[in-house]
């Protein structure tokens, strides 16, 4: 799908925090087959081969990567407030998501998918790490996740969040929709499936069990789980007879390096060490942790455990998620966290190991993902200050790029009816919006 010649990207300003080059004011990209094959330094066109593109001195950034997101929740923007107000995170929990996603059937959740991408890519985000939620619509959820993803040009890596919250058959119905995902997309280029867990708090040790006798024999396999993001997570734990959520998930050999941790706000010492030696990845959601009230990640956790960033369905913009993450510790004076290299640096190193290639990147050999923005400030721009400008001057981008295929140009998808879309989501979302009455 992706073969092609070689396209020449001229007349670019690359800015490329942390990676190899940083910054070029006077630049071109060549692609080759999805892939950038060299950065120019200057523009010269003489003798190329291909078509070639005048980007008329766009700022380009690397794709974006949501290192945590559920797609699912797409169509909570604008709905109704809950009927009882929710006092506690499990009651959040309660009163809110879990009606949401008994809500969902194939229309809504694909009109969920659909409009949260559109929403994704126009806003520069190339690769989204989703856990998803959909238990009267469990069967092909994931398939149709993945068809959706595709339409859009967007990497994703895929999971059903299995829980026993809706009983032990829908449990075992989550679960093997991950484990189909995961024989089935084991080797697609664009595609990384996971083994979806919603919380320790939810599963009991039989499933516990249950998800790690399932995946003996199984290569390649990491589970995508919601943990200590409330101390009632912890609590369970403790009730249980374990010393820690992480522990009791090392019980149950499911941690190895292929394994997202979310949220971690109450992990403690000893569970970063068995984080740090399993090569656990821990993922940061800082908008959502504010928004639940729930707490604020130790600066030292996350810098130790080169944390990656997540919006955890709040939004889709991941500059705004990087600059809220700032203001909330700036608000509370917790000592500062680099969101950019959360954003730049540790996403992309967390994607790229999981989905076995470079992604985030702007260097050679990356997948060509690529945001492009018409940026003309009222300041100068140079190598020591461009971090400033991509956290408070950026806005839109104009142009994206996957796979080395425009996705959205000059603000347009030139292959997607956004319209259409939009128009089907406000349908669905008040079907959504009615049908949680009832729950
Ligand atoms: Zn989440």
């Amino acid at each position: 799908m992706d073969d092609m010649n070689q396209i020449l990207l001229n007349k670019l300003r690359i800015m490329n925090p942390f990676g190899k080059p940083e910054f070029l004011d006077d630049a071109a990209i060549i692609i080759e087959d999805g892939n950038i094959n060299s950065i120019i330094s200057g523009h010269s066109p003489d003798g190329f081969q291909g078509d070639i593109f005048d980007m008329g001195g766009k700022t380009v950034l690397p794709g974006m990567i949501n290192a945590h997101t559920h797609l699912y929740s797409s169509l909570a923007l604008g709905m109704p407030p809950p009927k009882n107000i929710p006092g506690d995170f499990v009651e959040i929990l309660k009163e809110i998501w879990w009606k949401l996603d008994l809500a969902l059937d194939h229309s809504s959740a694909q009109a969920s998918f659909e409009s949260g991408l559109l929403d994704c890519i126009l806003n520069g985000v190339t690769t989204v790490i989703d856990h998803h939620a959909s238990p009267n619509f469990v069967s092909g959820s994931l398939d149709l996740l993945v068809a959706s993803a595709e339409k859009f040009g967007i990497n994703i890596s895929v999971c059903f969040e299995a829980s026993d919250r809706n009983g032990l058959e829908n449990f075992q119905q989550e679960l093997d929709e991950s484990l189909h995902a995961l024989e089935k997309y084991r080797d697609h280029p664009h595609v990384l499936p996971l083994i979806g867990l919603h919380a320790s708090f939810t599963l009991s040790d039989e499933s516990l069990q249950k998800v790690s006798d399932s995946l003996q024999g199984h290569q390649d396999w990491g589970i995508h789980i919601h943990v200590a993001e409330d101390l009632a997570d912890e609590r369970d734990a403790k009730s249980r007879g374990y010393a820690s959520v992480i522990e009791r998930l090392d019980h149950f050999s499911l941690l190895n390096n292929r394994c997202l941790i979310v949220h971690g706000i109450f992990i403690t010492r000893q569970d970063r060490q068995t984080l740090l030696q399993h090569g656990c990845k821990l993922i940061h959601n800082p908008s959502s942790n504010a928004n639940n009230r729930v707490g604020i990640l130790e600066t030292e956790i996350i810098d130790s455990l080169h944390a990656g960033l997540g919006t955890d369905g709040k939004q889709n913009n991941m500059l705004a998620e990087v600059n809220q993450g700032l203001l909330i510790r700036s608000a509370k004076a917790c000592e500062p966290v680099n969101y950019l290299e959360l954003l730049f640096k540790n996403n992309p190193n967390i994607a790229s190991h999981l989905f076995a290639k470079s992604l985030g990147r702007i260097s050679a050999g990356a997948q060509a993902d690529l945001v492009f923005y018409d940026y003309h400030p009222r300041t100068e721009i140079h190598a020591d200050n461009f971090m400033s400008h991509i956290l408070y001057g950026f806005e839109k981008p104009s142009d994206v790029m996957s796979h080395g295929i425009f996705r959205v140009r000059n603000g347009r998808l030139p292959d997607i009816d956004a319209g259409a879309i939009l128009e089907n989501a406000k349908i669905q979302s008040s079907r959504v919006w009615e049908a949680m009455q009832k729950h």
